[in-house]
């Protein structure tokens, strides 16, 4: 197998393709803005959803899972929060924990491993009062009216992300004009709350935080003042990453917050914006789960297939059509590996994610193997694992397991066309999880809690080898 060449990415921030080079290569950190949770997440949602997965998996490949760490928040602070639950006659918890349920069960079905952290606004009421403290002591940041603004023209470089000039974006945005405002496009850190509003005290009263704040809070917590990717959609490249950007480097004082800025282009459905009033707004709840949209129900990794397929800077057009050829595709290939063994994977497919994954290109080369011979292209299983997790390891796909009262059986007959089974990569996640326990007790010679571990794996009703080279392989007894 030839070398991976070094893995690729398009930096918003330089607006072009550099070579990536981690701070750390042992500990390789990327932040995503998660959901906002009083609603059901919709298609566009699901698309950094599944392009932030695949490069979460591609750096697992490139730097040892455990070497990578990804943090996705959960925004349960919100004025959209607030509004939703009083409409709806329930408390906020209640909404934003049965939002967050359902975005939970949405985002396993399209085959998404879950990030190392998920952290909630909530829960970080206190790390932004410290970012703010900060910000007032330096100059960056005032209160007023029992708000705290961030004074923009504080900072010289303020739009370096998104390169415009303060004069430009006064012009160009709807600016709300308040009396406790300095500058035109000072924006909120902290804002008072009514007595029916959430609200946490602080030294500027009971308030609660604004938007930006809540992601450098976490992102601090969970990775750092600064570290290597932070991605979302192009939407949040103005103002959210900019105030993110203009918070977080004004309170730690570097030159960046994270070295690597990526965007996702924006969905649109058979040709138009999607939106409530055309309806033509589908979530990803409905397109897994009910008929609506093209009369049938998709499969997470057609979904995920079908979406993979454009470019992920590229704007896509999300259509039944697509979803149809991308369940062909996955219909053929299951067929194709159905009961072939792997062998050795090539490299080629990995090559061509590691250009700022390139998709198509990987793609293409699975089409060349499936043209050339079946057993090549189920000797990438582990690979197209990387982007179809459905065909996420040898041992797992071929033939595909399930689940029955806690433990593992064969299902020697199933296909890869059927419904993505979410268990089994959990259940894939929690052997690997265990073996590398297991490895740890192993190594402070723990025997007795290296063998407790084996027969848990055993009653699951999986077998380890440990190889002479010290890696552990295991696979499923039949
Ligand atoms: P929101 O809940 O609107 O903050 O969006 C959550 C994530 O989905 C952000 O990363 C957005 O950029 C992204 N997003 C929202 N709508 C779309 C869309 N139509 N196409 C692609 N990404 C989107
Ligand atoms: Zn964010």
């Amino acid at each position: 197998m030839s070398p991976t060449p070094p893995l690729k990415l398009y930096n918003t921030l330089t607006r072009g393709k550099e070579a990536f080079v981690p701070l750390d290569p042992s500990n390789v950190r990327m932040y995503v803005c998660g959901p906002t949770v009083y609603d059901f997440a919709h298609i566009g949602n699901a698309r950094p959803i599944i392009v932030f997965d695949v490069l979460y998996r591609l750096l697992r490949h490139v730097y040892g899972a455990e070497h990578v760490r990804y943090v996705r928040n959960i925004t349960d602070v919100d004025d959209k929060i607030n509004a939703r639950a009083a409409e709806r006659g329930i408390s906020i918890r209640e909404l934003t924990e049965e939002t967050n349920e359902v975005f939970q069960a949405d985002v396993k079905a399209l085959g998404c491993l879950e990030p190392d952290v998920q952290p909630r606004a909530t829960e970080h009421i206190a790390q932004m009062i410290a970012i703010i403290e900060r910000l007032i002591a330096s100059g960056h940041a005032y209160a007023a009216d029992g708000h705290v603004l961030f004074d923009v023209p504080s900072m010289k470089d303020y739009g370096r992300l998104s390169r415009r000039s303060l004069d430009e974006m006064i012009a160009g945005a709807r600016v709300d004009v308040a009396p406790y405002k300095r500058g035109d496009m000072d924006f909120v850190l902290w804002k008072p709350s009514k007595d029916a509003e959430p609200g946490w005290e602080s030294p500027w009263g009971r308030g609660r935080p604004g938007w930006h704040i809540e992601c450098s809070a976490m992102s601090w917590k969970h990775l750092g003042e600064v570290f290597d990717i932070h991605g979302g959609g192009i939407d949040l490249v103005f103002p959210h990453h900019e105030n993110e950007i203009a918070q977080t480097r004004c309170a730690f004082g570097h030159d960046v917050m994270a070295n690597v800025w990526m965007h996702n282009g924006f969905l649109q459905v058979e040709g138009e914006k999607m939106s409530k009033s055309l309806g033509n707004f589908v979530t990803i709840h409905e397109l897994l789960n009910t008929e609506r949209f093209g009369g049938r129900k998709w499969p997470g990794e057609v979904l995920r297939l079908a979406m993979l397929r454009t470019h992920y800077r590229q704007p896509i057009d999300f259509t039944v059509k697509a979803l149809e050829e991308a369940k062909a595709t996955i219909d053929d290939w299951g067929r194709a590996t159905t009961g072939v063994s792997p062998s050795v994977p090539t490299a080629e497919f990995v090559d061509a994610l590691s250009d700022d994954l390139n998709f198509a290109k990987a793609e293409a080369h699975l089409h060349m193997l499936r043209k050339s011979e079946p057993a090549a292209l189920a000797a990438n299983a582990n690979f197209i694992g990387l982007v179809l997790p459905r065909f996420i390891s040898s041992d797992l796909a071929i033939p595909s397991l399930t689940i029955s009262s806690g433990h593992v059986t064969v299902d020697a007959h199933a296909t890869f066309g059927d419904h993505i089974d979410a268990e089994v990569i959990s259940i894939r996640e929690r052997v690997d999880k265990l073996i590398t326990v297991r490895n740890a007790a192993r190594a402070a010679k723990n025997w007795a809690e290296s063998d407790r571990i084996r027969d848990e794996l055993a009653a699951m009703g999986v077998a380890l080898k440990d190889n002479k080279d010290g890696t552990t392989t295991w696979e499923v007894k039949r």
